[in-house]
């Protein structure tokens, strides 16, 4: 069995341009294929250990609705564990052979989780990407043939005897970022894109190259590869890359990044670059402002919602701004449901083709690899129909929320309340390169707690901390929250003054090793918007360098949210 993160899975992206755009068949025709392919996965799995408790050997639709129960990670872990560890077979779960598993990155739902998976989700895989692409090539013209500089940050990955991953290769993957970025740099005029799976991947690749172009621009003077590059193989292919020394482009690359700003970064090491790819929905919304500011105002597309359970969706009008993102689902994928999400939800579950406009929603999934009925904790809005197939927002993922008394702010509302505070920072020539944020009830009364990891405008500036501009942004939190936060955060209220505690720079980059030392997966981390490990916060703990508080309650709101 293998045990891989979703992004070592390595497709040749460009090579399936040739074939596959969006198929009118399968939006057409959603409802017949959903009921076909919940039929078929229901055959498949009919005598599996798990399905065979609830359905007896049926493949009964309606059976299935009655009798099968929506469940949680938790409710199947004992039986993937089971395959995983206990070296049981695939039948305890799915019908079809289990080929390996795949670890979530632990980063979006707080803990990681491990799915099993077979041949069809490859397969699924590769559509979805060769999907994607054309549908990309449909919308921008001539970068079928050029280069796109992609941050996968494939790994090896050691196991332990039972086949879990037990570290990770931080110093491989370093190699790889600065030959990556290198080859890039000496191929700049070929590269028509840049890509990562995840936003904040690709602000850390700018940041990382911010730390190494000076070293970089050196190597292609000399020609030579710097010699903390040990791994003989990458050290050959990228000698042969720079092809000698090139004191010209050393010249171009050093006069662009000693630039006082770093602003268009992007276009100008790389001017033939027509769009960036990569997630900028939910969580990963809050990177748009900065990376809107080292490519110029280059397309952002967000190409496609994928998670380590199953493929979802691709957005089919890449171009479109990313806060109107919505992904456009596939109904051969697997058997989605939606569990009615609204205010005063009622536990109502209708099926892919039957969600209403404008409702908000939590997809359930029945897939090839034994998950039925399976809540993803993502919640998401419709916003209209491709043929019969819906399209869905990402509104933000469930569990993520931050309460100290009877008031529950979600994720939305937090980067909401980022971007007001985003304007106040923009205007004093700062921007916010991480953030993330705890609901501290140590005392009385408990209080928001946000870090923020802050750097100049203009690259070579230190960074000015302005007591009025940082209380200012705390204010401005917190009149963007919903009134029952506002009301009790009122004079001796139970909700305590906003706080933002300020961290030095490198603190996200240390988060991030912290979290990928436990497991998480470089390309598919996602800084968590908020934080409930204790070891993750003595991270940020050790690196505050200053704090400050909101001085004033926030003006109420009319009607109060519960
Ligand atoms: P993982 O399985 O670790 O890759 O994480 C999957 C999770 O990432 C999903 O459940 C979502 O919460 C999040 N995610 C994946 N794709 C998107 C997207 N396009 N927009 C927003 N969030 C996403």
């Amino acid at each position: 069995m293998i045990v891989v993160h979703i992004d070592q899975i390595v497709f040749h992206v460009y090579e399936f341009s040739h074939f596959l755009y969006i198929n009118n068949h399968q939006t057409l025709n959603a409802k017949q294929i959903q009921d076909d392919l919940l039929k078929e996965i229901l055959t498949l799995n009919a005598n599996t250990e798990y399905l065979y408790r609830f359905l007896h050997g049926s493949s009964d639709k309606e059976l299935f609705k009655k009798h099968v129960p929506v469940v949680s990670y938790d409710d199947v872990k004992p039986y993937i564990e089971r395959i995983a560890n206990g070296g049981e077979p695939s039948d305890v779960l799915s019908g079809k052979p289990i080929t390996g598993f795949l670890l979530s990155s632990g980063t979006s739902g707080g803990k990681q989780k491990i799915f099993p998976i077979n041949n069809k989700f490859f397969e699924d895989m590769t559509f979805i990407f060769a999907l994607r692409s054309q549908i990309i090539f449909r919308h921008i013209k001539d970068v079928q043939e050029g280069k796109a500089i992609t941050f996968l940050f494939v790994k090896p990955q050691p196991t332990t005897l039972s086949g879990f991953p037990v570290s990770n290769a931080l110093t491989k993957n370093k190699q790889a970022m600065y030959c990556h970025l290198l080859c890039g740099l000496v191929q700049r005029d070929e590269v028509v894109s840049l890509a990562a799976a995840f936003a904040s991947s690709l602000v850390g690749a700018i940041t990382f190259l911010e730390n190494y172009w000076k070293e970089m621009c050196s190597n292609i003077r000399s020609g030579h590869v710097s010699e903390w590059i040990s791994d003989l193989s990458c050290r050959d292919s990228v000698s042969i890359i720079l092809g000698g020394p090139n004191s010209e482009l050393a010249e171009l690359i050093e006069k662009e990044c000693n630039k006082k700003s770093w602003k268009g970064i992007i276009t100008r090491l790389w001017p033939s670059t027509k769009f960036i790819q990569t997630t900028v929905t939910g969580q990963s919304a809050q990177y748009i402002p900065i990376l809107e500011f080292y490519s110029n105002k280059l397309p952002l597309i967000s190409p496609s919602y994928v998670s380590s359970e199953t493929m979802f969706g691709v957005n089919v009008n890449p171009l479109c701004k990313p806060e109107d993102v919505s992904y456009t689902f596939i109904p051969t994928m697997s058997y989605f449901e939606f569990l009615l999400a609204d205010e005063g939800n009622n536990d109502e579950i209708v099926d892919l083709v039957n969600v209403k406009l404008g409702s908000y929603y939590e997809p359930l999934i029945t897939n090839y690899s034994g998950l039925h009925r399976y809540r993803m904790g993502d919640i998401l809005q419709v916003t209209g129909f491709h043929n019969s197939a819906p399209q869905f927002r990402f509104v933000r993922r469930k569990s993520v929320v931050l309460s100290v008394n009877v008031e529950i702010t979600t994720e939305e509302d937090i980067l909401k309340a980022l971007n007001h505070a985003k304007l106040v920072l923009k205007s004093s020539g700062l921007i916010l390169m991480g953030f993330t944020c705890y609901a501290d009830i140590s005392t009385y009364p408990g209080h928001y707690v946000f870090y923020w990891e802050l750097k100049a405008t203009n690259i070579n500036d230190t960074v000015q901390l302005d007591n009025k501009v940082l209380v200012d942004c705390c204010c401005v939190m917190e009149e963007s929250f919903y009134p029952l936060y506002r009301a009790l955060r009122g004079k001796n209220g139970p909700v305590g003054a906003l706080e933002i505690r300020v961290v030095a720079q490198g603190t996200f980059d240390s988060l991030m090793e912290f979290f990928i030392s436990q497991g998480a997966s470089v390309s598919q981390y996602k800084p968590p918007i908020c934080i409930n490990s204790s070891e993750a916060v003595a991270v940020l703990e050790k690196n505050v360098i200053a704090r400050f508080f909101s001085d004033k309650s926030p003006l109420l709101g009319s009607e109060l949210r519960y």
